[in-house]
């Protein structure tokens, strides 16, 4: 039997769907090996507030039925502010210690990993789990939630795709990101895009982009679809630059707060599941100070404070074939010219 008996599961940050599959995972991991388990609501702020039956429940089995299928996070989430000062991490520890919680599970993002790492300070053991529908997390390859919002997204600008290909426009798509441009990467590879803008990438060379059009359209090209990162510009004015230097249509569509709900694929179901469970057992195992990871196929831990110093780099060569794939920058690369239709 482990020595931690009580623990507590919050999340924090963005919401992102295949949370609720990790809360139901620590839950029941949990309580099969004989800890009990309370909820934390709204974040840290509900670790903070700490009021019995509002901010902390505890929970048991039936409590996360019907949950594994549903987006968003039924423990809800919060930016907490008051987290960032010391006085809130000592009444968030005040807390753990009232309630008997020994471990905690944080589910979130490196913030979220931060605040953990504080709590750690004051003698609660921390696990972190990645949700995050960014992928920005640098020990991981996987974040929960990301799976199911590049899927939305890409349903969405195929639908986009349809009507601009019937009114020969150029569409600008702006998809969440506003530091990392994962979810605009693999939508520009998933729908064919012609233009990708991507945080980590964009020149702010608006004149190569309507020259792509340009010839893409002196090409007979019929639609010539931009996927934007939230971080790249303003769609909307880039929208009106745009059909004014190359007297093609051209609109701007912000997906917005639609990518981070919905039905969590089976993907981000079972990898949350996993990373619940893992979290659990590295509470059960002793551990402290860890996040859990999804590194070269394998489910792993690492280090809060070296994971949080790990660097993400977007991969060169997925940007790469991006470019390689799209209709504009199809060329012979080894000769250098373009290769005809
Ligand atoms: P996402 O990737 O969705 O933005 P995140 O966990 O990185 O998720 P943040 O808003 O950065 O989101 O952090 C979530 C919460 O974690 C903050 O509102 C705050 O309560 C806590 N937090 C963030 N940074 C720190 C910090 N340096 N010290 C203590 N707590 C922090």
């Amino acid at each position: 039997m482990s020595e931690i008996k009580t623990i507590g599961v919050l999340t924090s940050g963005g919401d992102a769907p295949g949370m609720n599959a990790a809360v139901r995972a620590v839950v029941r991991r949990g309580l099969a090996l004989g800890m009990k388990v309370y909820g934390i609501y709204k974040g840290y702020q509900g670790l903070i507030d700490g009021v019995e039956g509002e901010d902390i429940r505890e929970l048991r089995a039936k409590d996360v039925s019907d949950t594994i299928q549903k987006g968003g996070t039924f423990l809800y989430t919060a930016r907490c502010m008051a987290m960032m000062k010391p006085a809130g991490v000592k009444k968030a520890a005040e807390t753990c210690h009232k309630y008997g919680i020994q471990g905690l599970v944080v589910i979130g993002g490196d913030g979220s990993y931060r605040g953990a790492e504080k709590l750690a300070n004051e003698g609660i053991n921390v696990v972190g789990v990645p949700g995050t529908i960014d992928l920005d997390i640098a020990c991981s390859d996987y974040t929960i939630g990301f799976d199911t919002a590049v899927n939305t997204a890409m349903e969405a600008i195929d639908k986009v795709r349809d009507t601009s290909t019937s009114h020969e426009r150029c569409s600008i798509i702006e998809v969440m990101g506003r530091h990392a441009g994962y979810i605009a990467l693999w939508c520009g590879i998933a729908n064919g895009a012609e233009d990708i803008l991507l945080p980590e990438k964009y020149d702010y060379d608006e004149q190569k982009l309507i020259d792509n059009i340009i010839d893409n359209k002196r090409r007979g090209k019929r639609h010539h679809i931009i996927i934007n990162a939230e971080g790249v510009g303003h769609s909307a004015s880039m929208a009106r630059r745009i059909e004014a230097a190359t007297g093609i249509e051209t609109r701007a569509t912000i997906l917005g707060y639609m990518q981070r709900g919905g039905v969590p694929t089976a993907t981000d179901r079972v990898y949350a599941s996993t990373m619940g469970c893992l979290a659990v057992d590295c509470l059960a195992a002793g551990k402290t100070k860890r996040v859990i990871a999804y590194k070269y196929g394998d489910f792993v831990d690492f280090d809060i404070n070296e994971a949080l110093k790990m660097e993400k780099e977007i991969s060169e060569y997925q940007v790469l074939i991006a470019r390689s794939l799209s209709h504009n920058y199809y060329k012979n690369e080894a000769e250098g010219r373009e290769t005809e239709d």
